[in-house]
């Protein structure tokens, strides 16, 4: 059967949590372990060195019978199985030794017997001894310890092997008992840190089941779940208000588009009743192209807003003088204000240049003063004014119209929308929304101040 690494983070993280833990904790058991095979390994050694000096100082006081008596008393205290000594002559012949029936092979290494009639110092080795049972390793001295008198010692290693066996088997256990629990701590540390996670695809499956008010819980811990969380909930805020304010402008479009179909209709209807004369039928036709003209109208504001809206990258820009857009549209609306009997006014300032689209800028302006020429009542005032710091240039169109109830200024630059009170007046409700994608579109924006029954400015702020 196929090892599945299983598809869940979660799971893959507690693997990963497992494995780490079972490389560390087992590199530091091992490396406990040899430590202390080499720690002991060292003491051994330097035992056994030891005890090459304290003979050689017990040959000097006591001479050899005295060395021979501490060697019989060592092997009874020690037990002869644990320790063994044995005393040699000049030409390595055995003198005196402790019970060699359980140390069979362990001889006097001829090697070390060289080295030491040549006057060298304790040579150190090991040797396997065939006891009765089986086989045990064991640490060897061979030492000078007097005129012609070679001493050596050999020391089980089996207790220290022993101690190290139960010191794997108390690593190993331990390690094995630590594996379970560490293993539960990583898959709940992982399901912890991922709840978060889960609980944001859990919102964005709801979101795309059309859930569009639902937000996650953000709990202010500032880590990154936290963050996804919180950007999770502004982009469904945001997809929220475009798709309803997609909704309202459909809704708008075919509200708007309704009326002029409904009257096209109407029309062609009388227009086909038999009784109709000549004038009636002409009457009809120039209605029917009224009404054509206000669609197309409606279209072609739909257009324009889209095509601002599509922003700066969109644009064709060069220098324009701001001062000079503002002569020029007050000059073709001086008639119509001159018509209503409204006084409209300018304070330029002059050579006030600005990179963007002229057109665009025009027509934008030409929005302004057409509403505020709309919305102003006979012998009203409307003043257009240009002010300029080292950052920006701003324009004022300033009116003593109608005004704008405060509940309406806020959607005033919305596709469509139109104030009740303006609804018998001209228009579809997209001047503003063009005025501003222009402003946008530029780097600037529009603003607002009105106050009912006074009048208003808006204040287009370009950078310069
Ligand atoms: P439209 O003028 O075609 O209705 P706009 O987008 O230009 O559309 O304006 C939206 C609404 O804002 C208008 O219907 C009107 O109610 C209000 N409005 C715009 N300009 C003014 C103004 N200068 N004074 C009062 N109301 C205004």
């Amino acid at each position: 059967m196929i090892f599945k690494i299983p598809s869940t983070l979660a799971s893959r993280l507690t693997l990963w949590y497992a494995a780490i833990f079972v490389v560390f904790s087992a590199s530091a058991f091992l490396g406990s372990y040899f430590l202390t095979d080499i720690a002991l390994n060292k003491r051994f050694n330097e035992d056994l060195l030891e005890d090459i000096l304290e003979f050689r100082m017990l040959m000097q006081a006591d001479g050899i019978e005295g060395v021979k008596r501490e060697i019989s008393r060592e092997a009874a205290s020690e037990g002869p199985e644990i320790i063994f000594l044995r005393i040699a002559d000049a030409n390595g012949e055995t003198v005196f030794t402790t019970d060699p029936s359980r140390w069979k092979g362990f001889e006097l290494s001829q090697s070390a017997f060289q080295q030491i009639a040549a006057g060298g110092g304790p040579v150190l080795g090991a040797a396997t001894i065939k006891d009765d049972d089986d086989d045990k390793d064991a640490k060897i001295i061979t030492g000078l310890i007097g005129d012609g008198v070679i001493l050596q010692a050999g020391e089980s290693m089996e207790e220290k092997e022993e101690f190290m066996e139960l010191l794997f088997t108390i690593f190993a256990a331990t390690f094995v008992v630590l594996i379970g629990p560490a293993a539960l701590v990583g898959w709940f540390m992982a399901r912890k840190s991922l709840r978060g996670v889960e609980e944001v695809s859990e919102a964005a499956l709801d979101v795309a089941n059309g859930s569009l008010d639902r937000q996650v819980s953000v709990k202010d811990r500032g880590d990154e779940i936290e963050r996804l969380a919180a950007t999770f909930n502004v982009m469904v805020e945001r997809l929220r208000k475009l798709i309803f304010g997609m909704r309202e402008m459909t809704d708008s479009i075919a509200h708007d588009l309704r009326s002029p179909l409904a009257r096209i209709r109407a029309n062609a209807e009388t227009a086909l009743s038999s009784a109709n004369t000549l004038e009636d039928h002409q009457a009809s036709q120039a209605d029917t192209l009224e009404e054509c003209d206000r669609l197309l109208q409606l279209i072609n504001a739909t257009l324009d807003v889209a095509e601002a809206e599509a922003g700066a990258a969109q644009l064709s820009k060069e220098d324009v003088d701001l001062s000079i857009v503002i002569q020029d549209a007050c000059e073709l609306f001086e008639p119509i204000a001159e018509d209503q009997e409204i006084e409209l006014s300018t304070e330029l300032i002059p050579s006030c240049h600005v990179n963007g689209n002229k057109q665009y800028l025009q027509r934008m302006l030409a929005n302004l003063l057409d509403n505020a020429l709309k919305y102003t009542r006979r012998k009203g005032s409307i003043k257009v004014s240009l002010a300029t710091d080292s950052k920006t240039a701003s324009i004022y169109v300033h009116d003593s119209g109608i005004g704008i109830a405060p509940a309406d200024q806020e959607r005033i630059f919305e596709r469509f929308f139109r104030c009740d009170q303006s609804r018998t007046k001209d228009g579809c409700g997209m001047g503003l929304s063009f005025a501003r994608a222009v402003a946008n579109a530029h780097g600037g924006d529009i603003t607002l101040s009105s106050e009912p029954g006074k009048g208003s400015i808006f204040s287009v702020t370009l950078p310069v």
